[in-house]
């Protein structure tokens, strides 16, 4: 993002102005993290703004500050319709590609208003008005902490903002551990802690708030877990029988594709998930080092994402797509080797 589009975007945003913010499909905590920070920000300016999940988050996720306004348009659509069309400006936070959008996508791709892209994932289509993407970023918070900046307001970040920024950076970072969190990331954390993020409070709401079924999906993802040692891989599958046996919540199977990458010497990780309804199976990569887990998916699982996180999908069943994933590993020289 140049100077010259801040500073055409304060211009733009200096009246009060009908504002949507939209996260993709099934909002993680930096997705919504971003998105609530941002609507924070904004309505400390008098615009009128409403942030639009295209369809509903993890309980984990449900005491976000400012996630009670937040309208799903899976449930309230042509509500959520009426206000992307008629808005001026359109932020689309956390995706690439407006089919991560889900059923959203369509709608943002049709409205007239000033679209503005924030985001940190691979090859951002060419949707937006504006595009603030930048792949080395560990997290959409950490961008939308850099936009406030950029528009002169970091004195402006309130409890509520530090809270939601601080929130989306410790997860997509998988608390500050992975490659992407930098010394600049360490700096704004402190930053948003004197602002108000409490650190113990936001750990705990999002990471110890287990379910009793919740860790016994985690019980069955372990017994399920398969290493491949020569080929420093690891993964897990999750049927639809094992997720109904323990109650399976949205957000139950969120991080447990780590415990794959864990394992000593596992340098790529995954975890397929049956989703019978949807006929599909969602797929999980995570990886350490140079194995490009973006690239991987996008060419074999109609998916992406970022080099050491990815998703992805397949229309085979359980089986077969575990079978492909194997015979790819067998024939992928880019496969992370000893
Ligand atoms: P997760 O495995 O946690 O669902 O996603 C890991 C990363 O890959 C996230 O940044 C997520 O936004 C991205 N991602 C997940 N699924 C897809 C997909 O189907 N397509 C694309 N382009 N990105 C995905
Ligand atoms: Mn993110």
């Amino acid at each position: 993002m140049t100077k010259s589009d801040i500073s055409k975007i304060k211009h733009l945003l200096s009246k009060p102005k009908q504002i949507v913010i939209i996260p993709h499909k099934n909002p993680d905590g930096d997705a919504l993290g971003s998105t609530l920070a941002l609507y924070h920000y904004l309505n400390l300016s008098n615009h009128n703004v409403i942030v639009i999940s295209p369809n509903d988050y993890p309980m984990f996720l449900k005491w976000l500050p400012g996630e009670k306004q937040i309208i799903s348009h899976e449930t309230e659509t042509a509500i959520a319709n009426d206000l992307i069309t008629d808005a001026d400006v359109i932020f689309t936070l956390d995706f690439n590609a407006l089919h991560r959008a889900g059923d959203i996508g369509p709608v943002i791709s049709e409205a007239n208003g000033l679209k503005i892209l924030i985001d940190h994932h691979q090859q951002p289509d060419d949707f937006a008005s504006y595009l603030y993407s930048d792949v080395m970023m560990s997290s959409t918070c950490e961008m939308v902490y850099n936009f406030i900046e950029m528009l002169g307001d970091t004195s402006l970040i309130s409890s509520q903002i530090a809270t939601c920024l601080y929130t989306g950076i410790m997860t997509d970072t998988g608390s500050f551990r992975f490659s992407s969190t930098t010394s600049t990331t360490h700096r704004i954390i402190a930053n948003l802690i004197d602002k108000g993020a409490s650190n113990v409070l936001i750990h705990n709401n999002i990471y110890d708030n287990n379910s009793f079924d919740r860790m016994q999906l985690l019980g069955i993802s372990l017994k399920n877990l398969k290493v491949i040692s020569r080929l420093n891989t690891a993964y897990i599958s999750l049927s639809q029988k094992e997720l109904n046996a323990s109650n399976f919540k949205k957000g139950d199977t969120e991080g447990i594709v780590n415990y794959a990458l864990s394992i000593k010497g596992v340098k790529f990780a995954a975890i397929f998930i049956e989703h019978k309804f949807e006929r599909i199976i969602k797929i999980s990569f995570r990886s350490k080092g140079n194995f490009d887990v973006n690239d991987f998916a996008r060419k074999n699982f109609n998916g992406g994402g970022h080099v050491n996180a990815a998703g992805g999908r397949s229309d085979l069943n359980l089986s077969q797509t575990i079978d492909k994933f194997l015979s790819l590993l067998q024939n992928n020289s880019a496969m992370p080797k000893e």
